[in-house]
């Protein structure tokens, strides 16, 4: 099928007398706005009669994306996670439409999964039509080498936040948007949202709130479950969680999707036999458990943990305390960093920890320096050779077969833009406000300079339980014990007798926590055993829960 029919279908009449009976009949007029850009929590429309444009306007001048004539729908994933709508919908004939809210909307697909099906893959099929179609979205005016805005576009690419970036050393139209603002180019980056608000160097926070990422608390409520972390392992929670009927709040400090969202191209997960971008295979699952209702809020950090009676108290860093019977920590790892001088005046301005499109477009056509061994800098390696002019691999170690997948091995040994430098380390950074040169030490070559602004770093990572503290057992590395793995001492105390019960496999020290994905002591590190898991533990869940009625 033509991806114009996938995108924008005609329903059948069985379809449309379904969702008739799920939603209510409304009359409209020709020019009545329906939803207008920036509207969250907007209504899904069909078109029994009559006529409905749907307009952008991100270049300024509005532009025509479609019109819905008898038998089409309005609406794109939005629709499911309340953010502000892209687009303006308004009635261009007089006409009938029938209105379902987003809650409707969720329950009509769950009880009509074919129907759902055409409804799901015509709104994922429009959001990318959209961003193919010139569609600006917010614009963020900076340099491209300053930390403040990698880190800007980073959240934006993460969170599929349609963006365009205006490089203030190269774009004449930065120049001419920040003349017309009044804002001097020391004060980038900026970012300018739908109808031209504009934020000066917004937090995480601060971004996420604008662009509707960040679900409003209800103080005093007390969920089933709050899943720390949104990578894999908590987002196969979310999904289960959600589709079981559980109360489910998932949190993340960055953006769903967690480590595996930064992989180019996932080759090992079961069901994708030509590999699928991390990015691709994460965003699907956020709208999985977003359709089955989950609430997943962003750049909202966990703080810490604590205990408040028989619940769980989960405390976020902006002072919001959550109250949840269980907590699933599913809050992964995070990269290491090089122990060499001068380090930190480079992250964000040179030094990348992942390599996608974005860091790919940066250094195209330059030479970059990638140090790891293993499957992730293989994947970054693969993908950073199509677009840069050289691939410098240095490994400290002497045999990348040890480490590395035999496939990513020979994809490399391939390639001929790839110079791998075995027993090779980093030894300095140099540059003037961005990185300029990477000084390594090779036991074979001596000294080696590469003058490179692109530094990608693989080399391994330490567990995110910091926010942890002493609330949990961890083992000597930071991760967290569960299961069988946890010390008599600990199944023996007063707490475990209360419960009546020995810990579950995937339960932590206190009962009613449980940890799941790379974070857990002894997991394999790995996208399908964090899903896994995560799935796993939403049936302790249950068995908990069950025990405490
Ligand atoms: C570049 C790269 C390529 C990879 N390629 C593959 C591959 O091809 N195949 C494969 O099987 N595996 C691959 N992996 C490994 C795989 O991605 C991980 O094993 C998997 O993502 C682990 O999932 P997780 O949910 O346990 O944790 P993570 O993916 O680490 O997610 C944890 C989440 O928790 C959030 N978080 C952390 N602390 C807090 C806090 N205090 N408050 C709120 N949120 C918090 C983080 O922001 C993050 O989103 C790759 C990893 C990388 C980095």
């Amino acid at each position: 099928m033509a991806d114009l029919d996938v995108a924008f279908p005609v329903l059948s009449r069985a379809d449309i007398a379904a969702l008739t009976a799920r939603g209510k009949p409304r009359e409209v007029h020709a020019g009545d706005t329906l939803f207008t850009e920036g509207e969250r929590n907007r209504s899904f429309f069909v078109v029994i009669d009559g006529a409905v444009e749907i307009l952008e306007h991100s270049r300024g001048e509005p532009h025509q994306i479609t019109v819905h004539h008898p038998g089409q729908f309005t609406g794109d994933i939005d629709v499911f996670n309340g953010r502000p709508a892209l687009v303006t919908g308004r009635a261009v004939e007089d006409g009938r439409l029938v209105e379902l809210t987003p809650a409707n909307l969720r329950r009509a697909v769950d009880e009509l999964p074919d129907l759902g099906d055409i409804i799901i893959k015509a709104f994922l099929l429009r959001r990318e039509l959209i961003q193919a179609s010139g569609f600006e979205g917010v614009r963020i005016i900076g340099s491209r080498f300053s930390p403040e805005s990698h880190r800007l576009r980073d959240f934006a690419q993460r969170n599929a936040i349609p963006y365009r970036f205006m490089d203030v050393e190269t774009d004449p139209e930065a120049e001419v948007l920040l003349r017309e603002m009044g804002v001097p180019p020391s004060e980038t980056p900026i970012v300018v949202g739908q109808m031209g608000r504009s934020h000066r160097n917004p937090s995480n926070e601060q971004f996420a709130s604008c662009a509707g990422l960040t679900v409003e608390l209800e103080p005093g409520h007390v969920y089933d479950l709050v899943i720390v972390g949104a990578g894999p392992a908590g987002l196969a929670a979310s999904v289960y969680a959600a589709s079981e009927g559980l109360d489910v709040l998932t949190v993340d400090s960055l953006a769903a999707g967690g480590q595996a969202g930064t992989s180019s191209r996932i080759e090992n997960y079961l069901g994708f036999p030509s590999g699928v971008s991390g990015q691709e295979l994460m965003g699907n699952a956020l709208v999985q458990a977003q359709r089955f209702g989950a609430q997943i809020s962003i750049a909202s950090a966990v703080e810490s943990l604590g205990i408040d009676g028989g619940d769980r108290r989960v405390n976020l860093v902006d002072g919001s305390r959550l109250t949840s019977r269980c907590v699933l920590i599913a809050s992964g790892v995070e990269y290491r960093k090089l122990a060499v001088p001068r380090f930190g005046d480079f992250e964000g301005a040179g030094i990348y920890y992942a390599a996608t499109p974005m860091e790919a477009k940066l250094c195209q056509g330059e030479e970059v320096v990638v140090v790891g061994a293993g499957n992730s800098a293989g994947q970054a390696i693969v993908f950073l050779a199509k677009s840069a002019a050289k691939v410098h691999h240095l490994v400290r170690g002497n045999d990348l077969g040890r480490s590395m997948s035999r496939y990513l091995v020979d994809r490399i040994s391939k390639l001929t833009n790839v110079q791998p430098y075995l027993r090779t380390r980093v030894t300095s950074l140099e540059g003037d406000g961005h990185l300029a040169t990477v000084c390594a030490e090779s036991a074979d070559e001596g000294e080696l300079r590469f003058n490179t602004s692109s530094l990608f770093l693989f080399i391994g990572a330490d567990a995110n339980t910091d926010w942890l503290r002493d609330c949990v057992e961890l083992d000597n590395k930071g991760f967290v014990v569960t299961g069988n793995s946890l010390p008599r001492s600990i199944t023996d105390n007063d707490r475990w007798s209360a419960a009546g019960r020995a810990p579950f496999l995937l339960e932590t020290s206190l009962p009613g926590v449980f940890a799941a994905g790379d974070v857990r002591s002894g997991s394999i590190k790995r996208v399908s055993s964090a899903v896994g898991e995560g799935a796993m533990a939403v049936s302790f869940v249950h068995a908990h829960i069950g025990k405490m009625v």
